[in-house]
């Protein structure tokens, strides 16, 4: 459904759209995957599938105002508790 999956141990960014982009009710927050590396890639695309020209991406430093369900869904997943844990030695 043109979802991306999260790989494990893989950097996340949130994002949403600029204002004045897309009207204020899709300026949701978005999760989206950051490939290693300083630079910043030339396209996003979330979790969900929305994806982000060059531009038009408002960098968050966390999750601010509504969030989009299905990045949510993805990340809380990924995220489970049991991946949080440190393995044990
Ligand atoms: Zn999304």
């Amino acid at each position: 459904m043109g979802s991306t999956m999260p790989e494990p141990g893989e950097a996340v960014a949130v994002v949403r759209f600029r204002r004045g982009i897309v009207g204020e009710t899709r300026r949701v927050c978005h999760v989206v995957p950051v490939p290693p590396g300083d630079t910043v890639p030339e396209r996003l695309t979330a979790y969900c599938g929305q994806r982000f020209r060059p531009g038009q991406a408002e960098l968050l430093t966390h999750i601010t105002g509504m969030p989009c369900e299905a990045c949510l869904a993805v990340s809380a997943r990924d995220l489970a508790p049991a991946r949080l844990l440190p393995a044990l030695p």
